[in-house]
């Protein structure tokens, strides 16, 4: 018999839900359209007219309100659709995410000028195989003398999602899995610098979803993304819930936007290593994590904090290990190079960049550094700020109780990512409690926070400011409950 690979079986549950979605729209009866219990949220109704099927390519758009239009449409047919269709979707995605994997890894790489094609590789990865599909939304009954009560997650309608440079396709991946999971559609205004292979990724999905059984358009985007663009999916009536990944302009923007919005924010992740470390184990994990895309992951550690004791060794480790150690007058160089004049925010141009051409530019040749760090103190700039490329400050602390305090206040209350190397289990304690941040690894990289050789599902919208950490399908639908009174207790 043939094999049978994810692909093959995506395409024939594909054929069979083209033959079953018409039936299933046709024969949906309407009461099962509106919830029993509660009135209907309001509907947006899309106008009328040629542009709701039209976009030039499948799902990219010219126009705001054609695209949310189009959005609507197919939310209709889909909210028809069976939960099989959902699955089907779901699957279909999965499969094109890997056909493309190699292709959108590369675009990203050469439209953005950011990070590195096999990390890329792996992040892309990852969304595909373990962002959460319509499994994790299970229904609670709760029975009793007075009958049953069952809670199930419904989609909002139609989200509007923005996405960063730093990781454009694998937000779009991660957020449309989520997102048409719980029944959603979506339009997204993707970064201007990652519009090439965001709508390429788009349409491709698009396609994937249709030859899956799906409506045309579940996902829609924007051709020329702009941030007016992005401030009118933000002000769109069509627009239910806002999903937002980006630096603090962009989360601003959402959470004054008066709509319910999602946000996932900056971070700048210390890492602490204290006296009991396996140093060895803390050096490497510190180079995989703030080495991983050149370190414009927000999760990457992006400043490491050491107790005295050990600082040494573990720079020593670090060196071993392929970082590189920038000191004396060259560190002056590195500054006025990656970091803005403000000290705090990085000079874009060196954003996501490979270590070895830092190093470069400022005139030491490193080939194989995969990482920089500097010494400092906590006033340094490669400290404080977020930098996003793959330059470390270094600091060193008498304690592994000044190395958690100082820890919580060069996250600066992002409450996003940290981590700590340490086999003390009071210290270790001591700092997941105090840091407060929604990921904190302990003896490893940040990165296995998303599930990347640590336990768990992953996402790549991580919302801190509004709380909900990990976003998966869960967080994009609204709880609906249903009261059965004195029937269907069955014991
Ligand atoms: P960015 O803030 O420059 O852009 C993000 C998106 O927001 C883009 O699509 C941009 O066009 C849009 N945008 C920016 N300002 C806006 C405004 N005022 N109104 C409407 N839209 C606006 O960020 P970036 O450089 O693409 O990504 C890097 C930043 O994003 C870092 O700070 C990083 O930590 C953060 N990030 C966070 C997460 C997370 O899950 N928390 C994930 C990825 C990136």
């Amino acid at each position: 018999m043939a094999e049978l690979d994810e692909a093959k079986i995506a395409e024939i549950v594909g054929r069979v839900m083209q033959r079953v979605l018409p039936q299933a729209q046709a024969t949906a009866p309407a009461a099962t359209k509106e919830p029993y219990c509660a009135p209907a949220p309001p509907r947006y109704s899309p106008p009328s007219g040629p542009a709701v099927h039209g976009g030039r390519r499948m799902g990219v758009f010219d126009d705001m309100d054609a695209a949310v239009a189009a959005a609507h449409v197919a939310f209709e047919q889909y909210e028809a659709a069976s939960l099989e269709v959902r699955y089907a979707v779901v699957a279909a995605m999965r499969a094109c995410g890997h056909r493309e994997l190699e292709k959108i890894s590369h675009d990203a790489v050469a439209e953005t000028g950011l990070g590195r094609y096999e990390h890329k590789l792996n992040k892309n990865r990852l969304v595909i195989d373990k962002t959460p599909g319509p499994e994790i939304l299970r229904p609670q009954a709760w029975s009793g003398d007075h009958g049953l009560m069952l809670t199930e997650r419904a989609p909002y309608g139609v989200i509007g999602a923005i996405t960063p440079t730093t990781n454009p396709t694998e937000t779009i991946i991660c957020n449309a899995i989520g997102m048409l999971a719980g029944g959603n559609a979506v339009v997204f205004n993707v970064h201007p610098g990652a519009k090439g292979v965001s709508n390429y990724l788009v349409e491709r999905l698009n396609e994937a979803i249709v030859a899956a059984g799906g409506p045309a358009n579940l996902i829609c985007s924007m051709a020329s993304p702009t941030i007016e663009s992005a401030q009118a999916l933000m002000h769109h009536p069509g627009i239910r819930l806002l999903v937002v990944t980006g630096g603090p302009g962009v989360v601003k923007a959402a959470m004054n936007s008066g709509k319910r919005a999602i946000a996932a924010g900056p971070g700048n992740p210390p890492v602490v290593v204290d006296e009991t470390a396996d140093l060895d184990r803390a050096a490497q994990g510190i180079i995989n994590g703030g080495s991983l895309d050149n370190c414009i992951v927000c999760v990457a550690e992006k400043e490491i904090i050491c107790v005295s004791d050990v600082a040494d060794r573990l720079k020593k480790l670090l060196v071993a290990k392929g970082a590189y150690e920038v000191k004396g007058q060259h560190v002056q160089r590195l500054q006025k190079l990656v970091v803005a004049e403000d000290g705090l925010h990085p000079n874009k141009d060196w954003v996501g960049k490979d270590a070895s051409k830092i190093l470069d530019a400022i005139g030491i040749s490193a080939p194989s550094a995969q990482m920089i760090f500097v010494e400092g103190d906590e006033d340094s700039p490669f400290v404080q700020g977020e930098l996003l490329m793959p330059v470390l400050g270094f600091v060193r602390v008498p304690t592994a109780e000044d190395a958690i305090a100082m820890a919580k206040r060069v996250e600066h209350g992002f409450g996003h990512t940290a981590a700590m190397y340490s086999t003390n289990i009071d210290n270790l304690h001591a700092m997941a409690r105090s840091i407060n941040t929604s990921i904190f690894t302990k003896n490893a990289p940040t990165y296995a926070g998303l599930g990347l050789g640590g336990e768990g599902y992953t996402s790549f919208t991580i919302a801190s400011p509004t709380g909900e950490g990990l976003t998966n399908a869960v967080h994009f639908t609204r709880e609906r409950r249903c009261t059965l009174v004195d029937s269907f207790r069955i014991v």
